[in-house]
């Protein structure tokens, strides 16, 4: 076989991704992954961004989310089909390729489910450094499911919580994750209503699936000074808040475009105003209020985030010399023989 008919791409599978954590330390990548992100953001204006492309079915989505820094491109295909956790599947399972624009090559192909619950986490602990009071210490955690861990140890390493307490309408939901706690150092409590769950709270994160208007928090949850930051709620005729919540909340998104279809202002009127994220990141917009203020991140997951974690899976795998490489591109010795390259491939292919 002719080795130049190949132009390899830096692969990392399943298996390489999960080695990468644990040399790296869970912890590590996900400030690491929160300081790509929060470095991306700060250079939001040069980002080609467009409202992720959605094909949605009875019991499902499946999206593209493509960006653009007019260096790399990246796309990420991900799904979100809540039904599947009863046939033993993941709800949400994704994939992602990072391309260089001059060329148009793949620089990284890589799996993203577990690269998604990563940098959702790293974003969801970011928003809630700028934005919850920097004394919260104690987070409930509504929904445990595949997402629920890594939310708790992000804002564990970003936000210095030391506290979580947990409710799943599925009690194994919230056993698993407590034994897959143990060990982290966090104060973990096993809740039996959502009431119990947010007692003496500084933060709510819900994490449910439901493919429905869903009211996992109403208005009398929410006590002064709270910061939610609202994960499950992202695909049209899917939220988790009361709207009565989000009349008293400072709301702060990603990218509006998207949101405003997705996420949890779905339910508001088209102009309502909101805050982006990265404004007050760069400290263009007031973040928190006041203490008493109820700050809501009305996360729906947007392109530049799976940017920032590609970004910082390809420079990990660089460092280390990682070099799985998958034989992705035809690429013949003249490039306009392709059809050459398929004939001379014949006789041992036949065999
Ligand atoms: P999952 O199916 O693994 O877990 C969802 C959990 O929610 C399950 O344990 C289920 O029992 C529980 N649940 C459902 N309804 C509930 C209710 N009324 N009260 C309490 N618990 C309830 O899903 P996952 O992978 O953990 O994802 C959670 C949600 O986050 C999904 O809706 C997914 O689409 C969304 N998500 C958002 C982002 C983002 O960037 N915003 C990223 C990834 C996933």
């Amino acid at each position: 076989m002719n080795p130049s008919a190949r132009a390899y791409v830096p692969f990392v599978s399943v298996d390489a991704m999960m080695g990468l954590v644990h040399r790296i330390g869970l912890t590590q990548v996900l400030t690491g992954i929160a300081d790509y992100i929060q470095a991306d953001f700060l250079r939001w204006p040069q980002f080609d961004k467009t409202p992720r492309v959605a094909a949605h079915s009875p019991e499902g989505v499946i999206e593209l989310m493509p960006t653009s820094d007019g260096k790399l491109y990246a796309f990420k295909y991900v799904n979100g089909h809540p039904k599947n956790m009863k046939n033993g599947m993941q709800t949400v399972m994704a994939f992602g390729l990072l391309a260089d624009v001059d060329n148009g090559a793949p620089v990284l192909l890589t799996e993203m489910t577990l690269l998604t619950a990563l940098r959702t986490a790293a974003m969801s602990a970011l928003a809630a450094r700028h934005l919850a009071r920097p004394d919260a210490r104690c987070m409930a955690i509504i929904g445990n499911g595949a997402q629920c861990e890594f939310q708790a140890v992000a804002f564990q390493a970003i936000c210095g919580i030391d506290a979580v307490r947990l409710y799943d309408i599925d009690p194994a939901a919230t056993a698993k994750a407590m034994r897959n706690l143990q060990g982290t150092g966090l104060r973990v409590t096993s809740c039996n209503s959502v009431e119990e769950a947010v007692e003496g709270a500084d933060i709510v994160t819900t994490c449910t699936a439901d493919k429905a208007n869903a009211t996992i928090l109403t208005d009398n949850h929410v006590g002064a000074g709270l910061h939610i930051n609202a994960v499950g709620g992202d695909c049209p005729g899917k939220t988790e808040l009361h709207r009565d919540i989000l009349e008293r909340a400072q709301i702060f998104v990603e990218y509006p475009p998207q949101t405003r279809i997705e996420g949890e202002i779905q339910q508001l009127p088209e102009d309502y105003p909101v805050t982006e994220l990265w404004e007050v990141m760069a400290g263009d917009r007031t973040g928190r209020r006041d203490e008493r203020a109820i700050t809501l991140f009305d996360s729906v997951g947007f392109a530049i985030e799976d940017f920032s974690a590609l970004r910082y899976i390809k420079d990990q795998m660089q460092a280390a010399g990682i070099e799985a490489q998958l034989d992705l591109l035809a690429d013949p010795d003249d490039p306009r023989d392709l059809f050459g390259m398929l004939q001379r491939a014949a006789p041992e292919r036949a065999a």
